[in-house]
Order: C-alpha cells, then structure tokens, then sequence
C-alpha cells in the first residue's frame, strides 16, 4: 500500500423537494431535468475515467515492460483491454451501455497507441474471437497459452467481418495495473496485480511520479511482501510491525523499477513533501508506515546511487543483501 487512506470522499446524502423537515422553500426541480441533467454526469465521468485508463496504461506500461528481468511472473501483452457490462458495478451499467456501448460479451474498449494491436490494425469496439468463434476478454488463458506458443494471430469481428491479424506481442511483467474508482490519494498490491485509484491519479504532477508509484507497488509484489505479511499475520497477530521496513524497500526497489522504465528521476521526492501536505499526522508520527520525511530523504539517497550507476554505465539492479540474489539483467 502507498499510504493510509485517509483522505475519503464524504458522500452527502441530499433531499429532493417533498422533504417535510426543511423549513426553506427550495427551488424546483422536474423529473425529465433531473434524468437528463444524469446523463451529463454519467457521460462525464465515462469520458473522464477513459482518459485516467488511458493515461494510466501509458505510463505503467513502459514500467511493467522495462522490469521483466527483476519480475519472477511475466506475461504477453498486445496493448489492447477487453470489457463487458460485467466490468461495471450494476448501478453503472445502464450508463456504460450507453456511454461506452458495453455489451454482455467481451469486447476492445481500448488500443494503446503504437502497441502490437494498434499496429495490425485492431481498434476499440472489434471483438477478439476464439476457435469457437466466441468473444473472449483479453486476459482469457487461452490468449496467453497461444502467445506463449509463438503464435502471432488473433481472430477479430468488427460488425460482420471477421479477420485474422498477426499482432507482436511484448513480455511484460505479469501484474495487470488497473484504476481503482475511488477518491482516495492510495495505491494497492495484493501479489497478483496493481491498483491505482483515482484519486493517486490526481494527486501525482508528473508521469514520473506516477510511474514511481506503480513502480512502489510493482516491488511488493516482485518482492514478496504480502505472502510475507500474511504468514507474519498468522505466525505473530501483528502485520504492522513488518509494514514499515517493507514500505521502504518498495521506495527503494521500485525507484530503481522506474529509472529503469527511463523515467526521469528529477525531484520524484517531492512527492512525500505534498504527502505532507494532505496527512500531516504522517509527518512526525505514522503507526504502518514510514513517515513522510523518512520517505523523502530515503527516496533522494536511491536517486543519487542511481544516478552513480547510470553515470559508470553499470547495470540499474537494486543492491540486494545477498549477492546471490541479484538476477541479471
Ligand atoms: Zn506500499
């Protein structure tokens, strides 16, 4: 986890007229204004989450892509997501029928520009068939089994025409990043994949931040920390004694994660003085985490010893305890 979520946003609960307890006369709504006035915040906030997927998926990617040698999991990516009604909360359904022609079977909502699926032509709205000539998601094992294969073609549907394309497909380190709809300036890893929320999104003033953050997540996972923590749970009744030194190792390592994406490094450390700013109870005192300006000066001490190695044009591996440990690159 980046930080504890301590910024949320207060849903308030408000009152239509009809109300009895009010004693204002509040101004006067009718039923059509309000259910069109619906669908511009629906349309809004699809178009707004499209651009915060998009942007997302641009800058994880080159993290994901430049760190398969440190990741012990890896994947085939052809730079393409799937979706279906399914990947909406039932109340937003309806709107992501309408808004982003979500239907009941998997089919491209987007196409990462210049990916090997931008590059044969596929675009968002074709379905991906399988032998059977059914619509399958972009995640479907059977898709991963095939490239893993060396097989290159992939079977499209764009309205009646169907098409076999050769797509390149690019091994990336097998944690799918993924927005997380929430207002909360947070990050998560559960060992198998990355979510970063919105509200992150929003908070970060750079692609380098970002990248950084996806970066600090990537590490617990490549690093193990949460079966750690797990088994620390089960072994002790206490998780948070062992959050702490693991915190930091995700700074440590995945700063290195992002230099090695070729992120600039300059002032990513900024970062934990606007922390500061949105949980200042982090900055003398934090229970789970480091704090923040313990977070800030270790993040700029990384920086310098790999700004060195990049310098002496030595490989940019984190310096592990065990030699032994550090994988090539
Ligand atoms: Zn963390």
């Amino acid at each position: 986890m980046w930080t504890r979520p301590i910024i949320t946003t207060a849903l308030l609960s408000m009152t239509l007229p009809g109300c009895a307890s009010v004693s204002t006369q509040l101004p006067d709504i009718t039923l059509p204004q309000l259910k069109s006035e619906q669908i511009v915040q629906e349309a809004s906030a699809f178009a707004e989450l499209s651009r915060l997927k998009a942007d997302l998926d641009r800058v994880a990617f080159p993290v994901l892509r430049a760190n398969t040698a440190l990741c012990p999991k890896t994947k085939y990516d052809i730079g393409l997501q799937t979706h279906s009604l399914k990947s909406y909360s039932k109340a937003l359904r309806p709107a992501a029928a309408r808004e982003i022609a979500a239907a009941s079977t998997p089919s491209i909502v987007y196409v990462r520009p210049g990916s090997g699926a931008d590059k044969a032509g596929v675009k968002a709205g074709d379905e991906i068939l399988n032998e059977d000539n059914k619509a399958v998601s972009a995640t479907a094992k059977s898709l991963q089994a095939m490239f893993k294969d060396g097989t290159r073609k992939i079977r499209i549907r764009r309205g009646a025409d169907v098409r076999d394309v050769d797509v390149e497909p690019t091994e990336v380190c097998g944690y799918p990043v993924r927005l997380s709809m929430s207002g909360t300036v947070n990050a998560y890893a559960n060992g198998r994949s990355i979510r970063i929320t919105q509200g992150m999104m929003k908070f970060v003033k750079s692609d380098a931040e970002l990248a950084m953050v996806v970066g600090h997540e990537l590490a617990h996972n490549t690093m193990g920390h949460i079966p750690k923590v797990v088994k620390n749970v089960i072994l002790t009744g206490f998780a948070t004694r062992y959050t702490r030194p693991f915190e930091l190792e995700s700074d440590y390592v995945g700063l290195y994660y992002t230099a090695r994406a070729s992120y600039s490094l300059d002032n990513v450390e900024d970062m934990w003085r606007r922390m500061a700013l949105i949980n200042p109870r982090a900055v003398a005192r934090a229970k789970t985490h480091p704090t923040s300006p313990d977070r800030y000066l270790r993040i700029a001490l990384a920086r310098e010893e790999i700004l060195k190695k990049r310098a002496a044009g030595e490989p940019l591996v984190p310096n592990f305890i065990k030699d032994n440990k550090a994988p090539d690159t």
